[in-house]
């Protein structure tokens, strides 16, 4: 079993404590690797790197043509790690190896992008109302960020909040989930290779409210940007409250995925399917709430039933495998406590419902894809997030109505529509409140395009050129021309 340590300055280095934690392999339910057990004392050493090489190091002095060179060769070395990167997803989080690679297959598009954008932050040359003049403004770096990540895509996360971090001149620690920590590690050792200076980019790991919440606290670090679930996202944003930080953040949601009777049936079954069994509905953008229009609900959900049953379960690195497991134990067991509340509460189960089990399903945190019909709006299962492979559908008369129950939810993060009619679909996606609208696709994501929450679903947004916003401060610079001295030095000019 391999055992990784953190990476801070430019080389791997062992915790201070001399912790480390298991990582274990969902599918199989045994440890593969062990990762850093971090403490406060790692994130002090890994903070104060990235504030030396932010303040002293040839980053301090770099320019934004220069950094991108280095963020081009990043891309390049990833590219030429997918499949070894992707593995170690997969050995982490257990999700597919077809999504894990298309992900890292994906990853260097970020750094490309972010590395055209780094030589055009510009300030503005303000035509000033006051006499005698010249104000400009800058955009400057904010300083120090920490990353914080989940588990379900690790080297995606570090794509979307670094490249763009880097690219605005700022320095990073990431702490990945401990759950799926070695892939952010084994990935710091190409920025090495890339020839990134020491202290730019760092990696610990090691428990959230361990050295996670050590970095929130950290007085150097400027900035927090936090992938995770909204109970952490909400600790997270009044603690650093306490240091003045900018914080984004990106959280859960409950994503109404709307199917009107004029949409193509096939092409909504399909996408209804893919929002909410991909990833075994491990996702943030997972479509789990269906409203699917009661003219076509009974029709619409056999269909379902059908593509949902003929998922197959089991390993993650086997090309024909559809469902993979559980990442976690807790949430595993978080997925089977909502089947009970689902059952308690009345909703009808047409798929599954319980945990999976058979001889060729080790590991035991296999959950069976799960549809509940017959939902009320109220209901916990169809207001709180599973995070897991489980469906629920809600009836709806018309346009209205469907407006009406997509936006009665706390989160904000994404919507789909199904739908034939252009006007229909201009006027329900701007009616909806959520950061992301898909009109008869789901789950389509571009470095070119934002990407962030509404609501309880987040602060800020990642990717496309409003990203690089995020990692800086605009500073105003007035410079007097003038020969004249103030008249009076006590009134403000
Ligand atoms: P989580 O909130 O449990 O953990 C996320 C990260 O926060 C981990 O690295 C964890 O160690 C760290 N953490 C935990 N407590 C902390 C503390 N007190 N201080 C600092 N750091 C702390 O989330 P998770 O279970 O890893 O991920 C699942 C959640 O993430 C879901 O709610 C999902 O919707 C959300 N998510 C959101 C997006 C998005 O882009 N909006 C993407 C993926 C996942």
């Amino acid at each position: 079993m391999k055992t990784y340590n953190h990476f801070i300055d430019g080389q791997y280095v062992e915790p201070i404590a001399k912790k480390w934690l298991d990582s274990m392999d969902p599918y199989r339910g045994e440890a593969w690797a062990k990762i850093p057990q971090g403490c406060e004392q790692d994130a002090d050493r890994a903070v104060k790197a990235a504030t030396r090489a932010l303040q002293e190091g040839p980053w301090a002095t770099m320019n934004g043509s220069q950094r991108a060179r280095l963020m081009n060769k990043l891309a390049d070395l990833v590219e030429q790690n997918i499949d070894r990167l992707a593995e170690l997803e997969v050995k982490d989080n257990g999700k597919l190896i077809a999504e894990m690679k298309g992900q890292v297959t994906y990853h260097p598009s970020w750094w490309r992008y972010f590395a055209g954008l780094a030589d055009k932050i510009e300030g503005r040359v303000v035509p000033i109302d006051k006499p005698e003049h010249f104000a400009f403004t800058r955009r400057e770096p904010v300083g120090v960020v920490a990353a914080i990540t989940a588990w379900n895509s690790p080297l995606l996360f570090v794509a979307w909040k670094c490249a763009a971090a880097l690219a605005a001149g700022c320095t990073v620690v990431v702490k990945p989930s401990e759950f799926a920590s070695v892939s952010t590690l084994a990935f710091a050792e190409l920025t090495r290779e890339a020839g990134f200076p020491d202290g730019v980019f760092n990696v610990v790991t090691g428990l959230g409210h361990e050295i996670g919440s050590a970095l929130v606290d950290h007085p150097d670090v400027a900035k927090i940007t936090f992938t995770g679930s909204d109970v952490t996202g909400a600790r997270i944003y009044s603690q650093a409250a306490k240091t003045m930080k900018r914080v984004s953040l990106e959280l859960g949601g409950k994503s109404p995925n709307i199917v009107f009777d004029d949409c193509n049936l096939t092409a909504a079954a399909s996408g209804a399917i893919s929002g909410i069994f991909a990833a075994t509905g491990q996702t943030c953008i997972a479509g789990s709430r269906l409203l699917v229009q009661n003219s076509i609900k009974e029709k619409f959900t056999e269909r379902l039933v059908e593509l949902g049953a003929s998922a197959k379960k089991g390993d993650p690195m086997s090309p024909d495998t559809n469902i993979g497991p559980v990442t976690t134990k807790p949430q595993y067991q978080k997925i089977l406590d909502y089947m009970e509340v689902a059952k308690a509460e009345g909703a009808r189960c047409i798929l599954g419902g319980g945990p999976a089990t058979s001889a060729d399903l080790p590991g035991g945190q296999f959950v069976e894809p799960t549809i509940y019909t017959d939902v009320t709006p109220q209901m916990r299962i169809a207001r709180e997030e599973v995070f897991g492979p489980v469906l629920s559908i809600i009836g709806f008369e018309d346009e209205a109505d469907a407006i009406r129950i997509a936006n009665d939810t706390i989160y904000g993060l994404a919507a789909g529509i199904w739908t034939q009619n252009m006007g229909r679909a201009i006027r329900v996606s701007s009616a909806i409140k959520a950061g992301t609208v898909w009109v008869n696709t789901y789950r389509a994501i571009s470095y070119m395009m934002p990407f962030g929450g509404m609501k309880y679903s987040g602060i800020g947004r990642e990717s496309g050129v409003e990203a690089i916003d995020e990692f800086l401060e605009t500073k105003s610079t007035w410079i007097s021309y003038s020969e004249d001295v103030p008249a009076n030095p006590f009134v403000m000019r």
